[in-house]
């Protein structure tokens, strides 16, 4: 008999049918579930639905696959069993929790139902059941509040609106105040509501609830919050959603109940203090709603805080050890940190979930190296740790500590780092703005997931409302957005133009600067300083470098640049972009005398104006790189980004060459072109005027010998001609600088190596590269115009369909950001086995922006490459990509 597909796995009681390895079936928080349970900690049972539901739901116009209903009653029978009730039973019902759990998290992007399986008979059973009617009711109306939000889609404002009125009315301030006689008052306005706006009853069949919830779950995968999620994260849709249903417990039974989120470690810094928050007396959306202010886990963080609420520690020291014995339990299976839901139900503990925890990037590296000084991890575990894109948090400023300030609001520090822009206060808005160029900063009372897409396109986020596990402070740690919250005396103004602190106002559009690490908001913009490279940074740097293969240089021009690099650990310069060293006025102006002159006359004068400066800027960047290698590109300036466009820039030209304005204006029309990204760029125009790459040549060669001579250091410059399509052309423009090359030597009398290399940046030369490499000593794949020329895409352009592309499934990434591994990666595979054939022993490097990224460095690393080249920032994130693309592939888990 052919196996059935399973659809349901259960969970409970010391033992489970799933493991943490079936999370792609079982989603994450089913996995850690039933992982869970098999260690025999307090689980409430369960069962989980699997993502291959989703799937056939989706597949199968949202119709369930046959048998499911089946093996779900069986299932939940089973867990009735464990607990000693019924689901349905108006004595002993069984209540469920409904929630999603997607393979990689996503928090707060879906639904939960909680307290389901409530009715109007079912409630009275609870009531008697727990002794206590006012908490019986109280949960019926949180049922049918979240169960009409989530499933019905009936507006949650109408229901608060009831509420807040019924309390108004009876001089109620909180809801602990509500008796059981009022909540049913409550019960009977919220099932009007219901009955009014949908034309039907509140449901009272608990297997139609049951089925509501699970198909709103599945239903939720494919809503707007989390398509954005899995956008921003690059989780594919056909990944789903499982669904988990599980018994109820109650954090909401009174003073002795009690619900909370906790980390093994601090999140934000990665201390190894346990950090978390708890409410007694509440259920766990309480928590992440920011409505409630939570209590400190622990007496050391409520002491830090000031707090005068006790801590669990304090106020429930028993289920306060068996949680705290619970995390070293997990702590030490997982061998990571971990994000841990729980409720205390009557002084019991019970664990509803674990997962690894989102950490910033200061935590993930803390987090990695102690427990590799723990033991619990190799260093080259602790190298696979660090997400190598989070290290960009790190690599960036913070407020500089002696720069004055003007303070004007203080909140919690929930996500670390600096950041500056102008104030805005809805998240349409922050995108607008920010995709107008501007730095925004996102000031909320709180955030919901509908933020999601402000939060990203803001530099960081101030909220009044919410704790440290509020949704704004979770999610801008996962986003890297520097984030104050919980700022209690922020009042934003209800017409959106201005919020005030004590009587101090703060318009929209205003600049401020937000400190995410001390938790403090600053009018105007605070100078920031460079962060501090030493420390967890350095010693997991230091392993990565251990085990890494490939060598990363940076693109630099500047001294400055190259220094920046230098400290980030580059181990040379992969790309001197020469155009880019004539970006300052006086000299632009030098560089386009040179474009516009009529004749190689005119070009000469121009040429040696430039010579001095070249020269000058070639010592200053070999001393930087003191003996390490520099490759510098002759000049390869698309026409259209030099030309002359007002007629100032004319007359400056003119002033400067002599020429007549009207004739340098008639000559930049003649130049213009209508492809200057195809035009008369890189090595055509060393083709056309090779005097240009013999002055640069002559420049390069004799600040290699000024340095040599002055340092006494091995200079070896790498002198490299880009977008060259045929051999022909490098044969000519080798000869060339190879000819003046020689003469400086002989001039100064100096012995240095050199080489004279190439660009591949057109699938002409990658597929004729072995004919290439009998002139080129090294080849640099320049991937960003090999990605142009691959797909006929153009660099300057496509930005504006690409989002098209993207979003239809086209593109799964941008292949301007990632390598496209099929095409443009299948041209420099081709290119490195056809350049070594002929020359074993070629250099081989990537230099475009590709080499920063780290999925496209795993790919660089598969094809055998000898290096990666990115801008000096990136160093740090190539390196430890390089790394773990090493790690992986002796691993066996290439994907090159
Ligand atoms: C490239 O094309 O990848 C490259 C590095 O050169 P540029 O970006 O200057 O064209
Ligand atoms: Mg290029």
């Amino acid at each position: 008999m052919k196996n059935k597909t399973k659809w349901v796995y259960s969970f409970g009681a010391g033992s489970a049918e799933g493991d943490a390895s079936m999370r792609n079936l079982l989603g994450g928080k089913g996995a850690n579930l039933a992982e869970m349970a098999s260690l025999g900690l307090p689980v409430p049972p369960g069962f989980t639905i699997t993502t291959e539901v989703c799937s056939a739901f989706y597949e199968n116009d949202r119709n369930h696959p046959a048998g499911l209903a089946e093996e779900v009653s069986t299932a939940l029978a089973k867990v009735g069993d464990a607990v000693g009730m019924k689901f349905g039973d108006t004595s002993k019902p069984l209540l469920v929790s409904v929630r999603s759990g997607a393979r990689a998290s996503m928090p707060g992007m879906m639904d939960t139902v909680l307290n389901l399986g409530l009715t109007d008979e079912t409630v009275k059973g609870l009531a008697k059941l727990s002794g206590d009617e006012r908490f019986a009711y109280d949960s019926y109306r949180r049922f049918i509040q979240m169960y009409s939000d989530v499933v019905l889609e009936v507006d949650h404002h109408s229901f608060e609106e009831q509420l807040e009125t019924y309390k108004e009315e009876h001089d109620y301030f909180l809801d602990t105040e509500m008796t059981a006689d009022d909540w049913k008052s409550v019960i009977d306005g919220y099932k009007k509501v219901v009955g009014d706006e949908l034309g039907r009853p509140f449901p009272q069949d608990p297997e139609e609830q049951l089925w509501g919830a699970i198909n709103a779950v599945f239903g939720s995968w494919r809503n707007d919050r989390a398509d954005t999620y899995r956008r921003l994260h690059n989780i594919p849709e056909s990944w789903g959603t499982a669904v988990n249903v599980q018994a109820m417990v109650f954090g909401n039974m009174g003073e002795t109940s009690a619900t909370g989120v906790a980390f093994t470690r601090d999140p934000s810094t990665g201390d190894n203090h346990y950090y978390g928050e708890f409410l007694i007396n509440a259920q766990g959306e309480d928590v992440v709603a920011g409505i409630r202010t939570p209590q400190a886990l622990t007496k050391r963080a409520r002491e830090a805080m000031s707090d005068d609420a006790p801590s669990m520690e304090e106020a429930m020291p028993k289920a306060y050890a068996e949680l705290a014995a619970v995390f070293d339990r997990l702590e030490k299976h997982y061998r990571d940190m971990q994000d841990i839901e729980f409720t205390i139900q009557n002084e019991k503990l019970w664990m509803l979930q674990t997962r690894n925890g989102k950490r910033t990037a200061k935590a993930a590296l803390k987090i990695a190296v102690d427990l590799c000084e723990e033991g619990l991890l190799t260093q080259e575990e602790a190298v696979m740790r660090v997400d190598p894109h989070s290290l960009d948090q790190l690599l960036h400023p913070s407020l500089d500590p002696d720069a004055p300030r003007d303070q004007v609001l203080s909140g919690l520090p929930a996500s670390p780092g600096a950041a500056v822009g102008e104030v805005v206060f809805n998240s349409d808005e922050a995108e607008r703005l920010a995709q107008e160029g501007k730095a925004v900063i996102l000031v909320r009372v709180e955030t919901s997931p509908e933020d999601i897409h402000g939060m990203h396109a803001a530099k960081g986020i101030v909220t009044a409302r919410g704790g440290m596990t509020s949704h704004a402070a979770v999610v801008a740690r996962g986003m890297g957005r520097p984030c104050v919250c919980g700022a209690g005396d922020l009042k934003i103004d209800k017409s959106e133009e201005f919020f005030t602190v004590a009587g101090r106002q703060v318009k929209k559009g205003e600049t401020v600067t937000i400190d995410g690490a001390a938790g403090r908001v600053y009018a105007g913009a605070v100078p920031t300083v460079q962060p501090e490279l030493s420390g967890d940074f350095g010693k997991l740097m230091g392993w990565a470098d251990a085990v890494r293969r490939m060598k990363v240089r940076a693109n630099a021009e500047t001294p400055h640049d190259a220094r920046v690099a230098r400290d980030f650990g580059a181990e040379g310069i992969g790309l001197c972009r020469t155009e880019h060293m004539f970006f300052e006025t006086d000299r632009i102006i030098a560089v386009r005398e040179m474009i516009l002159a009529e004749d190689k006359k005119g070009r000469e004068a121009a040429l040696a104006k430039l010579l001095p400066m070249q020269r000058s800027d070639f010592e200053e960047l070999f001393r930087v790189m003191s003996g390490l290698p520099v490759t510098i590109r002759l000049l390869d300036p698309p026409l259209h980004e030099f030309l002359p466009h007002s007629d100032d820039e004319i007359e400056e030209v003119a002033k400067s060459s002599g020429m007549d304005a009207q004739k340098l204006k008639d000559r930049a029309h003649k130049l213009h072109e209508f492809n200057p990204m195809l035009g008369h760029r890189g090595c055509r125009l060393g083709v056309s005027y090779p005097e240009i790459y013999e002055m640069q040549a002559r420049a390069i060669m004799e600040a290699a010998c000024a340095v040599a001579k002055e340092t006494g250091e091995k200079v070896t410059p790498e002198i490299m001609i880009p977008l060259v399509a045929k051999r022909e052309e490098l044969t000519m423009l080798k000869a060339r600088v190879d000819a003046v090359a020689l003469a400086v030597l002989k001039e100064n009398n100096t012995k240095l190596d050199y080489l004279v290399g190439t660009m591949i940046e057109l699938p002409r030369a990658a597929l004729t590269a072995d004919e290439i490499a009998k002139d080129a000593e090294f080849f640099s794949f320049g991937t960003n115009d090999l990605t142009q020329t691959t797909f006929g895409l153009s660099r300057d352009d496509s930005a504006a369909f690409l989002p098209d592309y993207l979003r239809q499934g086209i593109f799964e990434r941008d292949p301007f950001v990632t390598l496209d591994p099929d095409g443009v990666g299948a041209l420099i595979k081709i290119a490195a086995e056809k350049g070594r054939a002929t020359r074993p022993d070629i250099k081989l490097g990537i230099c475009g922006e590709h080499g920063g990224d780290p999925d496209s460095i795993r790919f660089v690393e598969g094809a055998g490459l000898d290096y990666v080249s990115c801008s000096p920032y990136r160093t740090p994130i190539a390196r430890l990509a390089a790394a773990q693309a090493k790690l992986e592939k002796s691993q066996g888990g290439s994907t090159a």
